[in-house]
């Protein structure tokens, strides 16, 4: 038995209680969590904004130590720390074969699984793949990539998610060269790795936004130059810090119709926005078409930064040892297990920066 935060359905609150882990089956790995960091999309997974079988486990950002390994597992050994992934992907589908493997069409098959059971013998999913709200996990071997030396395995969940999100965002979605201008809308977990990231570019400005005024402090350890308490002007403000022209690049971690737009419509003739955040289907943005010809803008989406996790971690492990990324610079706090229903709490408040759970 391990204690884990069990999501009994959409809409019901997080259990904490022992669930029965089976040992690992051909292909399979066991983790013992070192710890995991609260999501948004936790939230929006317990909420329904998204949706995964349940009952679950949630908890899709964490890091570990082997404990155990299947039958046919050749790429790890008990006693290896690991970083795990949630959208492993297939290699051989569409998207994997143009190198897009963050579009892996065959990334969520995992969740349709039953992984474990409770005491009482109910069947339980393991939410986005790894379900690492919980003491011990059993993943696919390809949901984990060995941790490079010299990281630090706590924090190194956050790598999971969060960093490779926002580093993501930066470096391979909206592309940003040394000496560019970027603004980033919402200062929590992702957006702080996205402003920490904007800063290993080489950005010259990097304005952070949110409806927050505490976050400034966060935000301004994270790399942001100039910061922007969100409000109807955000967009005229964050022209008026960049000589009345807007930013080069966007970034909107927050997946709010309102913000998208504040995002886009606060970049340069010809920026770019790229959006991070999920948001819902009621969620609907709006442009005219003189508008779109005019600003000569683009709008892209991103997914888990568009990133490599098995070529990114090792990259961002470079930028972590040579002091470039701070990870403890993201952590708002470290809580145990049953602090879960208050992180997502302080979310809804937006407070915060990245909750993470130590185990
Ligand atoms: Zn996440
Ligand atoms: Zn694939």
């Amino acid at each position: 038995m391990v204690r884990a935060a069990v999501l009994p359905a959409v809409g019901s609150p997080l259990e904490i209680t022992d669930i029965d882990l089976p040992e690992p089956g051909p292909g399979q790995v066991r983790v013992r969590l070192a710890a995991a960091g609260v999501c948004h999309s936790d939230l929006s997974l317990t909420n329904g904004t998204m949706r995964v079988p349940a009952p679950a486990v949630l908890g899709h950002e964490g890091a570990g130590t082997v404990v155990s390994v299947g039958e046919g597992v050749t790429s790890v050994a008990p006693g290896d720390e690991v970083v795990l992934n949630w959208a492993p992907s297939c290699g051989s589908c569409h998207p994997c074969s143009l190198g897009e493997v963050w579009l892996c069409v065959n990334a969520l098959n995992g969740a349709a699984s039953v992984y474990a059971r409770t005491a009482d013998g109910t069947e339980l999913h393991p939410g986005l793949n790894v379900a690492a709200f919980a003491e011990e996990t059993v993943v696919a071997e390809n949901c984990l990539i060995p941790l490079p030396e010299g990281i630090p395995l706590t924090e190194a969940a956050l790598l999971g998610c969060a960093v490779l999100t926002g580093y993501g965002a930066i470096h391979h979605a909206a592309k940003v060269r040394a000496g560019e201008t970027v603004a980033v809308f919402g200062a929590g977990g992702v957006g702080l790795a996205t402003l920490q990231s904007a800063r290993i570019a080489g950005a010259a400005q990097i304005i952070a936004v949110d409806v927050s005024p505490e976050k400034e402090e966060l935000a301004r350890r994270a790399g942001a130059t100039d910061f922007v308490v969100a409000s109807e002007t955000t967009a005229k403000d964050i022209r008026k810090l960049t000589g009345g022209q807007g930013t080069d690049v966007a970034v909107e971690c927050v997946g709010r119709a309102v913000t998208i737009r504040t995002a886009w419509e606060s970049t340069r003739r010809g920026g770019r926005t790229t959006v991070v955040g999920i948001g819902g289907k009621d969620q609907q943005v709006t442009f005219n078409a003189l508008e779109l010809f005019h600003w000569g803008r683009t709008l892209a989406g991103c997914v888990y930064g568009n990133s490599n996790p098995a070529t990114d971690v090792p990259t961002l492990a470079n930028h972590i040892r040579e002091g470039r990324l701070d990870l403890d610079a993201l952590v708002s706090e470290r809580i145990a297990l049953d602090g879960i229903p208050a992180a997502f709490d302080n979310m809804v408040k937006g407070k915060g920066g990245r909750a993470l759970v130590v185990f």
